[in-house]
């Protein structure tokens, strides 16, 4: 590993490692962010792509690594954003083709990959207010639904996701890939059942749950006058009972066909955008 300076064209870029082997420990260590005891001990996650890191630096996610491709190194943006992260304490790593393909598991990696600090919202911090919409979901398993959901929530203007139980790790590269960088805008928060009960009961949300057996079409519920916390079932088993029976509402979205039911990110993205049609026009952007 050599230790380089260098003044970049658009900002003086400090201390840079060169980095070409893929033995090179802090290389290993960013490796291992694929499995997720490492994510869970580091507190920490990798997301792919120039964009995605910019706009996490813009939105003040706190940057540990940030490593480009060799042969991106004379792109002014590149050197922005490691300017960036440098001034902020960063380590900043250029590194050959064969170790992004290695961090990334891609043959075609993307230039800028940049490792993060984790972030949760605690529960107790979401506090709903009129005209937000929350998605809790209930035990997600499958990274990719997490991911599109997370972006769909961003979409939509949802104030954030909770996740309810044991579920897939949204700081998982496959979920990060999926929320196409809306992980960085959408807080999540976790919560147990029994705590989401109680905070269901201390805040003055209407919980609007799906339910295969709801009652009620998803397009005649008032989602007006009062937040909203649409609630989600597993992929496999649906709402548990306990969940189901402290909802304010059970709702189903009407189906043709021979589907036993959608898939669980269609169905949360059909919920968010009926909950949120009177408040998204063409014009209203957040
Ligand atoms: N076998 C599961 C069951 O019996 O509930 C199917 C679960 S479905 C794949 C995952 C989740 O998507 C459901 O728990 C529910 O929250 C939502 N969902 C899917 N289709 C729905 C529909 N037609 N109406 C309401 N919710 C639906």
């Amino acid at each position: 590993m050599n230790d380089q300076s260098r003044d970049g064209a658009s900002g003086r870029v400090g201390q840079v490692k060169e980095v070409t082997s893929l033995a090179n420990p802090i290389i290993k260590d960013i490796k291992a962010l694929s499995q997720k005891k490492a994510r869970d001990e580091s507190r920490s996650f990798i997301a792919e792509g120039l964009k995605l890191v910019i706009d996490a630096l813009d939105l003040g996610w706190t940057i540990r690594t940030l490593i480009y491709a060799k042969t991106a190194k004379e792109k002014p943006a590149v050197q922005q954003a490691a300017a960036r992260a440098v001034a902020r304490g960063a380590l900043v790593l250029e590194v050959s083709e064969k170790v992004l393909v290695s961090l990334t598991r891609r043959d075609n990696p993307q230039s800028v990959v940049g490792v993060f600090e984790q972030r949760f919202l605690p529960l107790a911090a979401c506090r709903p207010k009129l005209e937000e919409t929350y998605v809790a979901l209930d035990r997600v398993r499958d990274p990719g639904n997490l991911g599109t959901i997370i972006r769909t929530a961003d979409a939509a203007g949802a104030a954030g996701v909770i996740l309810v139980g044991e579920t897939t790790d949204p700081y998982a590269l496959e979920t990060v890939r999926a929320t196409m960088g809306s992980v960085f805008a959408v807080p999540v928060a976790r919560a147990t059942a029994a705590e989401f009960v109680a905070w269901h009961r201390a805040t003055r949300a209407q919980v609007v749950a799906t339910h295969l057996a709801g009652a009620k079409d998803y397009r005649e519920i008032d989602y007006r006058g009062h937040p909203v916390v649409l609630l989600m079932g597993n992929e496999q088993a649906g709402l548990p009972d306990d969940l189901a029976a402290d909802a304010d509402a059970l709702a189903r979205i009407p189906q043709a066909g021979r589907a036993d039911s959608l898939n669980l990110a269609i169905a949360t993205g059909l919920m968010l955008f009926e909950a949120r049609r009177h408040l998204l026009t063409l014009e209203r952007r957040r």
